[in-house]
C-alpha cells in the first residue's frame, strides 16, 4: 500500500542516507563492526558529516534543526534497517532518540552549548542509563545514588544493559537524589567518560546486534558537577524520563515496521530465485499465502506507525498510544521474521543472510524500551482505570 507520509524533502534526505550507506556503511564495514562489537568512531563522524545524526539538534547549536519533523529520523531508521544494518540503526537511534532529546528539550542553556554541537557531528556520543542489575521494569527500584556534596554530586552504583555504554562520551544517568521511591526522589545526571570512579565495565555478549556495544557501567564515588544535573533542578528525573519514552517507543515501532518490510522483501526475493521439486519456492501455495499475509501485515504496520508519527508531530502521542505501538509492532515484527526465516529454509539460519541477523536483532525489541508486558500493563491500566 502506498504511503503518503513523506514529502519531497524527506525523499531527498532518503537519497542522502542511501549515499552514506553506499560509502560508509557497506558490508565490509558491517563485518568489521560485528568483529569489534561496536560501531567505530569514524563511521559516527561520517554520519555527522553526512548530516544524518543529531537531527533534532537546533541550528544554533550546529544541528539540522529537524526537531519538529520526526519523519527524517524515521527515514534514517528505515534505510539502515532495510540495508541489513541493524547495529548502525541502533547506534544512531541511541544518540538521536535516547540522548539528544534530554538536552534539546530539558537541558539548561549551558548544557546545550557544551554538548549539543559535538552531538550533531558525532564527536560526542551519548547513552541513556536507567536499568540496573536489580531493577529494569521497576525503575523506581534503582539503587544508584547521587549524594549532594560541595559543588556537585557523589555518585555510587551500577547500571547494566546500557546500549552504546562502552562507546559513549556522556551518559544520561538515572539516579536517586532523594529518599524513598516518590517520583521526585530521582534525577538525571550527565556522567562524562573519564570522570574518576566511572568505569565502563564489561561489554556484554548478545544474541543479536553484534555490531553495537551494550555495556555494564559502575560508579564509585564519581564526583559530578552540579552543572551536569539535567534541567538544573533536582527531583525531575522520573518526569523527564516519562516525557521522552513515547519517542523511544515510537522509534522502536518504526524500526519494527522497517524490519518487517525488509523481512518481506528479502523473503520474496529469495523464494522467487530458489527452486525445489522443479518449481520456484514462490509458486507453492503455502509460500504465496504466507507472502500475502506478510504483505498485508506490513501495510497495516506502516498505516499504524505513520499515524503514530503524525500524532507525535502534533504532540499528541500519549504514553498509552506509544505503548500500544511498541508492543503491537514488535510482536508483528517477530512473526514476520519468523515466517521469513522459515521460507529461507536452512539459509534462513545462517547469519550471512540478513534475515537471520534481523531475526536475532529483533528479539530484544520486545524486551527493551519497556518490555511488551509492561506496555500491555500501561495500556490496560488506562482501560480499567487502575493507577
Ligand atoms: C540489548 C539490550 C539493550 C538495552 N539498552 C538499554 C539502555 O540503553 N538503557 C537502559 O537503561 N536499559 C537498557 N536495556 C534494559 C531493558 O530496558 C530492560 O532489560 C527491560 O526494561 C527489562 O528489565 P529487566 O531486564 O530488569 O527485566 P525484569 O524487569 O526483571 O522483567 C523480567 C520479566 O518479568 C516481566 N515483568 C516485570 N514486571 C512486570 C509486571 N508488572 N507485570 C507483568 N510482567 C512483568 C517482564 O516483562 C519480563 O518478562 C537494554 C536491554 C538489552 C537486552
Amino acid at each position: 500500500m502506498e504511503r503518503d507520509i513523506y514529502d519531497e524533502d524527506h525523499e531527498a534526505f532518503r537519497g542522502v542516507v542511501k549515499e552514506f550507506i553506499k560509502r560508509s556503511a557497506t558490508d565490509e564495514h558491517r563485518k568489521r563492526w560485528e568483529a569489534d562489537g561496536e560501531i567505530d568512531r569514524a563511521t559516527m563522524l561520517a554520519a555527522g558529516e553526512a548530516g544524518i545524526i543529531g537531527l533534532s539538534v537546533p541550528e544554533e547549536f550546529g544541528g539540522a534543526g529537524m526537531l519538529q519533523d520526526y519523519r527524517f529520523r524515521a527515514v534514517v531508521l528505515e534505510e539502515t534497517i532495510k540495508a541489513g544494518l541493524g547495529s548502525l540503526a541502533g547506534a544512531l537511534g541511541i544518540q538521536d532518540d535516547l540522548a539528544v532529546p534530554y538536552l534539546v528539550h530539558m537541558g539548561t542553556q549551558a548544557q546545550k552549548e557544551k554538548w549539543l554541537p559535538g552531538m550533531a557531528t558525532g564527536e560526542i556520543l551519548g547513552a541513556l542509563a536507567m536499568t540496573e542489575p536489580g531493577a529494569g521494569s521497576d525503575l523506581r527500584g534503582i539503587r544508584t545514588t547521587a549524594k549532594k556534596v560541595d559543588g556537585g554530586y557523589l555518585v555510587n552504583g551500577a547500571k547494566t544493559f546500557i546500549s552504546s555504554g562502552k562507546t559513549a562520551d556522556i551518559v544520561v544517568t538515572f539516579v536517586k537524589t532523594g529518599e524513598g521511591d516518590r517520583p521526585d526522589a530521582f534525577s538525571l545526571l550527565i556522567l562524562e567518560d573519564g570522570m574518576a570512579g566511572f568505569d565502563h565495565g564489561k561489554t556484554l555478549q548478545k544474541m543479536g546486534f553484534h555490531g553495537w556495544d551494550t555495556a555494564e557501567l559502575s560508579f564509585s564515588d564519581v564526583l559530578v558537577p552540579e552543572e551536569n544535573l539535567i534541567g538544573g533542578k533536582e527531583g525531575l528525573g522520573f518526569v523527564q524520563l516519562m516525557m521522552n519514552l513515547p519517542l523511544e517507543r515510537l522509534s522502536i515501532g518504526v524500526a519494527a515496521a522497517a524490519a518487517g518490510e525488509a523481512a518481506f522483501d528479502w523473503t520474496r526475493d529469495y523464494v522467487l530465485s530458489r527452486e525445489a521439486f522443479g518449481e520456484r519456492v514462490a509458486d507453492f501455495q503455502n509460500t504465496r499465502f504466507k507472502l500475502a499475509d506478510m504483505a498485508t501485515t506490513v501495510d497495516v504496520m506502516w498505516t499504524y506507525v505513520d499515524r503514530a508519527m503524525e500524532l507525535y508531530a502534533d504532540q499528541k502521542l500519549t504514553a498509552e498510544e506509544a505503548a500500544k505501538v511498541k508492543f503491537w509492532t514488535t510482536d508483528r515484527e517477530a512473526e514476520l521474521l519468523d515466517v521469513g526465516v522459515q521460507l529461507h529454509g536452512g539459509y534462513g539460519y545462517i547469519t550471512e543472510y540478513p534475515i537471520a541477523r534481523a531475526y536475532l536483532d529483533a528479539r530484544v525489541h520486545r524486551i527493551y524500551g519497556g518490555t511488551n508486558e509492561i506496555m500491555r500493563d500501561i495500556v490496560s491500566r488506562k482501560i480499567v482505570g487502575k493507577r
